[in-house]
């Protein structure tokens, strides 16, 4: 990193990551080695919550957005309880807990509506989905209980695209918001990782108001004056930044966004004030 980018840096007094990922830390080895064979990566960290908050401090973050997925709807609970644990040992952290449409088959009819005002009472933040690790369409039908539940209560944080498999297309998410278009989504990686042609022709999602884009596990796969011109057409107030955690290191996450060459005004927004406004901090 180059010096007036350290500089410009330092001169933000918080810097949020706005998508990582935390493990128990008896299967974080094993956790984060199968999202490793998934994306066919080389992971960069064990991915425990006392590391993430380590290796973002040395790089000047100081917010960091946690969540992590239950990929069957009998973990719900347990993943919730974990990561709201994290945030009570850890005040950097904002905690997204996690649902799964098959959740009311065990628990029965209501019990989603019930888990979010027990994730609101923990004090978690939003909802995060990861349906290709879930194996649900978002748009499906039987999703829509958690979105109905989630409409001006909670905040979704929904992994978006991968040309690879079908459930997290763009287009889904664009389904979804004709039948609850006062959702707040944040979709991660500027909205469709490796979608990027279904990306650009839907635009800011619609024009929707309440749809974020984040930058992680993205600006790495597009030049630089696409992923400027994806940022921009969904609007600088609306793009957060974020690692991936612990797929990228901050170091490099942070230099690979500078290097994008917005300008210093559009960096601090999305490095910092469009996460505050977002939490009212
Ligand atoms: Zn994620």
């Amino acid at each position: 990193m180059t010096d007036s980018q350290q500089e410009f840096l330092s001169s933000i007094d918080e810097i949020y990551d706005m998508h990582t990922h935390i493990f128990p830390g008896k299967i974080a080895e094993k956790a984060v080695a199968s999202i490793g064979k998934f994306y066919d990566l080389t992971m960069h960290e064990k991915g425990t919550a006392e590391e993430l908050v380590a290796r973002g401090k040395a790089a000047r973050v100081s917010k960091f957005l946690v969540c992590s997925t239950a990929t069957t709807g009998a973990q719900v609970n347990a993943i919730n309880d974990f990561v709201s644990k994290e945030c009570s040992i850890y005040p950097e952290f904002l905690g997204f807990g996690s649902l799964h449409p098959d959740y009311e088959k065990i628990d029965g009819p209501g019990s989603i509506a019930k888990e979010v005002d027990r994730m609101i009472s923990l004090g978690l933040r939003g909802i995060k989905l990861h349906p290709d690790f879930q194996h649900f369409d978002i748009d499906a039908p039987e999703a829509y209980s958690i979105y109905e539940v989630a409409e001006g209560k909670l905040p979704l944080l929904i992994h978006m695209g991968d040309n690879r498999y079908d459930y997290s297309k763009p287009f889904r998410l664009a389904n979804i918001l004709k039948t609850f278009p006062k959702l707040t989504v944040i979709a991660a990686h500027l909205g469709g990782y490796s979608c990027w042609d279904e990306v650009k022709a839907l635009g800011n999602y619609l024009g929707h108001p309440n749809i974020y884009i984040d930058t992680c596990s993205a600006i790495q796969f597009l030049p630089k004056e696409e992923s400027v011109n994806i940022i921009r057409a969904h609007g600088v107030d609306k793009v957060f930044w974020g690692t991936d955690f612990p797929m990228w290191s901050h170091e490099t996450e942070l230099e690979r966004f500078l290097s994008l060459g917005l300008t210093e005004e559009e960096n601090r927004k999305i490095l910092s004030d469009n996460a505050k406004k977002f939490f009212n901090k």
